[in-house]
């Protein structure tokens, strides 16, 4: 199984955020982590899980905690749970926030990969976006990590930005592949209801520009030697996320923290938004939980496929019939061999998957995987 975190607290809001993030002060952050380490000491579950293979620390920005305070939070779920040798330790940090001294509390708490989100190399672009930092301090940031030893390291960027070209993401992403990182995210931005983005008039690129950033995005990144494993993330060989992989492959996970979204035992449930209900229920794991929803085989099947078709590896046939009793050729075959024959789903061997036109239209295929 594995473990995500919820750190719901930034400096300051970015203007496209809709995460559940927001600024904080010193006392409420220290009742928050409290809060954390009591949900998670009474949370009822433990070692019987089986051993934890991945914790991902989230945001908000992990990085505004102190070694120490990420070392607390680490101690508490060793002490819960049963850590496999070789988990993975992911913290998201955002540059203006690291810090050598965090850096090297954080090392010593265990985490042993690091996620900073970077964005854009060009101060225009960040400054639109409303981040509380410029590139030169994403550098330093990169520079302290490298320095303190974190050898397993993710970069941010996004593209289709209001003001972005198709040259200037260019140069974002040869800039970033320049650093040799072990692992590139590569997003495009999206613009949520309810962000103050949504109430701008942005100059965002129109979509044939954006479609260009997309494949230049697939040939600069391959290109450079990182490995397309999923529509928008890009690693080294031995570097893809492994937390990332196990949500995509269906991996129970348990979560803890404001809002955060948990999947076990075929049960999908997220905890309270409200910080007030979170410190005051925190002891009582039932009385955080909200949208509890027990997935039927129907359910388990699409999202099989519909999170399965995210890796260039795929879905496997043979999984799905152990999973689920029923052969994939039984419950999709026509659609599979629909998306065969417009070439956007390709199958070799035991896998089915999509093709690189199918990667572009992903949303399209996959939600010809939902069968209600
Ligand atoms: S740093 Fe991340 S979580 Fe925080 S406001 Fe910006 S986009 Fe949202």
């Amino acid at each position: 199984m594995e473990i995500y975190v919820h750190i719901p607290f930034c400096l300051r809001k970015c203007r496209y955020c809709d995460f559940l993030s927001f600024p904080c002060g010193g006392e409420e952050k220290r009742r928050y982590l409290s809060a954390l380490g009591r949900e998670i000491a009474g949370c009822g579950r433990g070692r019987g899980e089986g051993a934890v293979t991945s914790i991902y620390f989230g945001g908000g920005t992990p990085s505004l905690l102190s070694g120490e305070e990420m070392k607390d939070l680490t101690e508490s779920l060793k002490r819960q749970f049963f850590l496999a040798p070789e988990a993975e330790i992911t913290m998201e940090a955002n540059p203006g926030t690291l810090t050598a001294s965090h850096l090297a509390g954080y090392r010593e708490a265990g985490v042993n990969r690091i996620s900073i989100g970077c964005q854009s190399v060009h101060e225009a672009e960040l400054s639109l976006l409303g981040r509380i930092h410029r590139y030169e301090d994403f550098q330093e940031s990169y520079r302290l990590a490298r320095e303190e030893g974190f050898d397993n390291v993710n970069i941010d960027l996004m593209y289709g930005l209001p003001g972005q070209t198709i040259d200037s993401w260019r140069q974002s992403l040869e800039a970033v592949c320049a650093l040799s990182p072990e692992h590139i995210s590569a997003y495009s931005l999206i613009v949520e209801e309810g962000t103050p983005f949504a109430d701008m008039d942005l100059d965002l690129p129109d979509e044939e520009a954006e479609r260009q950033m997309a494949a230049d995005t697939v040939e600069i990144l391959t290109g450079h030697g990182y490995a397309r494993y999923e529509i928008s993330n890009y690693a080294r060989p031995g570097f893809a996320c492994r937390h990332n992989i196990g949500y995509w492959d269906g991996t129970p996970y348990l979560s803890f923290g404001l809002g955060a979204s948990s999947y076990m035992d075929h049960t999908r449930w997220r905890n309270t938004r409200s910080m007030a209900n979170y410190l005051k229920n925190v002891s009582v794991p039932a009385c955080l939980r909200r949208d509890v929803e027990i997935l039927t085989v129907e359910n388990r099947m699409e999202e099989y496929m519909f999170l399965g078709l995210r890796m260039t590896a795929g879905v496997s046939q043979s999984e799905f019939a152990k999973r689920f009793g029923r052969s994939m050729n039984e419950v999709y075959g026509r659609k599979i061999e629909h998306f065969v024959r417009e070439k956007l789903l390709t199958n070799s061997g035991d896998r089915v998957f999509l093709t690189e036109r199918g990667m572009d239209l992903a949303n399209v295929v996959m939600a010809e995987f939902l069968l209600h």
